[in-house]
Order: structure tokens, then sequence, then C-alpha cells
């Protein structure tokens, strides 16, 4: 179910274990072939998905489009929020989410900018509101499993406008990609510990700003993006976003590992 398109007395008498959840995403560069709203079209279409599998077992709130993009203003048509004004904006909703009653919180994210503030958000929403269960979860990583039997690319495949986005997007929006500039990411390795990509996690932090990353605003592989591997990515993303909301109904009575 969607939370906007019911009435205010319909969200009142839902069942107040429900998993609701929120997509973080981002509205940013994607390369000259992609639109800058990838990876909110990203996070709708698992949304979407998702509303579809679980119906009334799942409560979705209206996306947080704008994420953290600060590393992607070097690129035209880059919107962002500071990490401050993010997690203000954040936490502002899921506290109203909680003072409606609703304790199982999901947040969805589909920005790699947004994961660093997501974890503070969620240790800070968790620390204030100890009856609540919070779960930040990013696609790539809650489906890693599932995904590394899709990838055909090798380390530094994925990343961005890569293997996976272009491959999701054409199936989401093939009507907005320009085929003929896809092209390579043009990844700058800073040095070997730095060096990582969506499933392949690196060894340190290192700040750099996607320009000096990649030139060309593509971090990955989309040459080799196919429709077929984002219905496939889409099938696998779902199939574990599915666990992890029939999972946080049995939250309450979980035990405890000694
Ligand atoms: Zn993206």
């Amino acid at each position: 179910m969607f939370w906007d398109q019911l009435s205010s007395k319909q969200i009142q008498a839902l069942d107040k274990n429900i998993p609701v959840l929120l997509n973080i995403a981002a509205v940013e560069q994607h390369g000259a072939h992609l639109p800058v709203a990838t990876d909110r079209m990203i996070g709708e279409y698992f949304s979407g998905l998702l509303n579809k599998e679980l119906e009334d077992k799942v409560l979705i709130l209206p996306i947080a489009a704008i994420g953290c993009s600060d590393h992607h203003m070097g690129f035209s048509g880059t919107l962002s929020l500071s990490h401050n004004t993010f997690a203000a904006l954040v936490k502002d909703i899921i506290q109203s989410v909680l003072h409606h009653g609703f304790y199982n919180i999901i947040l969805l994210n589909s920005h790699g900018g947004n994961q660093g503030i997501m974890q503070v958000i969620v240790e800070q929403l968790g620390f204030a509101n100890p009856n609540a269960h919070i779960v930040g979860a990013t696609w790539w990583t809650i489906a890693k499993e599932e995904l590394l039997k899709i990838t055909e690319t090798g380390f530094g495949g994925t990343g961005h406008a890569c293997e996976f986005e272009t491959s999701l997007m054409k199936v989401i929006a093939p009507q907005l990609i320009h085929d003929d500039l896809i092209q390579m990411g043009a990844n700058v390795s800073a040095f070997p510990q730095s060096d990582g990509d969506m499933l392949f996690g690196s060894k340190v932090s290192f700040y750099r700003t996607m320009k000096e990353m990649t030139p060309n605003g593509v971090f990955g592989n989309p040459v080799q993006s196919s429709a077929e591997k984002g219905i496939l990515i889409g099938k696998a993303v779902i199939k574990a976003l599915k666990q992890l909301v029939l999972d946080m109904y049995h939250l309450s009575d979980r035990q405890y590992i000694k």
C-alpha cells in the first residue's frame, strides 16, 4: 500500500506492526546516457514491485527523492542536500510515522552517497526510539549474493550509471536512455585500498569527487547492460526486500543469540 493514497482514517485503522518503507534516493548526474532521476526511478521501481508482491503487508511512504550528492556537484543537473539537512528530513518523516503508532521502519536506499548518513540516521532514530525497529537497506547490498550471480563485468563493473543501473533503466524507462552515448566508465584509481564498486566494497574510505573518480561521470561498465539483466536484478532485489519485510513482523518476538 502507498501511504499517501490512503485516507487518514484508513491509516489510523491499520495494524501498527506493518513495516513502513521510506525510499531514500538522489537526483544527480548519471553520465551522458541516463537521466538525473535514475536513483529515484530505480527506487520507485523497486517500491512498485514490492507493493505488487506484498500488497497490504507493506506501507510505502512518498519517496525522499533528493539525497546527499555533493560529490557529484561538478556535473550539471545534480541536486544535493547537506548531510545535516538530509538527516533532519528523513528523521522528521520517520518521527511522524512513529508518532502515528507504527514501529517497524525500513529505509530503502538507492544511492551510494546516502550510505554513510543512513547508518547515522539508523543509530540516532534507534537510540531516540527504543521501542522502534529501524532498518537501513541499500538495494545492492541486501541482494548481494544473487547480484553476484548476475553481473558479468567483474571488479569495477558496477558503480554508477553502470552495468546494473543502466540495465534497470532499460526496463524502467528505455525512452530516457541515450543509447548512442553509452560508454565505459572512465574509472580512475586513487590507490588500491580505496578501489571498490557496488559489489566489492573498498578497504578504506577515501573522499574524492566524482569528477576525480570518473571524468565522464560513469563508474563501471554500462556497455554490458541489458533489459534482461535489469529484470533479473529487479527479481533478486525484490526477493531480498520481501524477505526483509516479512522478517520484520517477527522482530518483537525475536530470540537473542547468546
Ligand atoms: Zn545511481
